[in-house]
C-alpha cells in the first residue's frame, strides 16, 4: 500500500513537474523547467512584417486580395508547431496559464500597443472560467495587475486587450471584435497565442 502511494504522488509529481523536456524528453537543466535549452532556443515568433497587411495571417493572403479582412491592432504570437505547442498541450492539461502569460506579457512590452485598462478573454462561453483563453486572460490580468472582463457594458472607455489562445480562423477574431466594439471601448487590441491559420 505504501509504494502504492508513493508510486501515485511521483505520478503526480512527474505531471506537474516533469523531470523531462515536454517537448524532445531530453534532461532538463531545472526540475522546474518546462523545456529543455535547445528546444528554448527553437521557440520561434511570428514575425509581423512577414504576414498579411489586413488580417496578420500567413503571406501571401488569398482571402484578403478579394475583400480585406483588417484586424489591426493585432499580433500573433507563434504558430501552431514545434516546442510552443508543447508547452501549450502541457497547459491544456494543467490549466496552470502563467507561464504561456508571460509570452503574452513579453509580447505587449515589445508591441505599440498601449498598456490596457482590462483584458478580455475571446470566448462566448456564459461560464468561460475554464475555456483556455480564460485561463490566458486571467493570467496576463494578473501580471498586469488589471481586471479580466468579461464582454459587457463596464468594457466603456477602457481600452481592452483581448487575448485569445489558439485561432483557426479570422472570422472569429473580427466577429468577436465587432462584439466588443458594441460596448463602446476606447481601444481594442488583440492578442493571439498560437496561429493555426493557414
Ligand atoms: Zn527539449
Ligand atoms: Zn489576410
Amino acid at each position: 500500500m505504501r509504494i502504492r502511494s508513493t508510486a501515485c504522488v511521483n505520478a503526480v509529481l512527474h505531471f506537474f513537474y516533469p523531470s523531462y523536456c515536454l517537448h524532445c524528453d531530453g534532461p532538463l537543466v531545472e526540475k522546474h523547467h518546462l523545456l529543455c535549452p535547445s528546444c528554448l532556443e527553437l521557440i520561434e515568433w511570428i514575425r509581423p512584417k512577414e504576414r498579411c497587411t489586413y488580417c496578420a495571417g500567413p503571406s501571401p493572403c488569398t482571402p484578403c486580395k478579394g475583400s480585406p479582412r483588417p484586424l489591426r491592432p493585432h499580433l500573433s504570437l507563434f504558430e501552431g508547431c514545434g516546442p510552443i505547442l508543447s508547452l501549450y498541450n502541457h497547459f491544456l492539461k494543467t490549466k496552470q496559464g502563467k507561464g504561456l502569460a508571460s509570452f503574452l506579457l513579453l509580447a505587449l512590452s515589445r508591441s505599440s500597443f498601449p498598456i490596457p485598462d482590462a483584458v478580455i478573454p475571446n470566448t462566448d462561453r456564459l461560464f468561460p472560467q475554464r475555456e483556455p483563453s480564460y485561463l490566458l486572460a486571467r493570467s496576463l490580468a494578473r501580471l498586469l495587475k488589471c481586471p479580466c472582463l468579461l464582454p459587457g457594458p463596464n468594457l466603456e472607455d477602457k481600452s481592452v486587450l483581448l487575448i485569445t489562445s489558439a485561432l483557426h480562423e479570422t472570422r472569429a477574431l473580427l466577429d468577436m471584435k465587432r462584439h466588443l466594439k458594441g460596448f463602446f471601448p476606447r481601444k481594442i487590441t488583440s492578442l493571439v497565442l498560437i496561429d493555426y491559420r493557414a
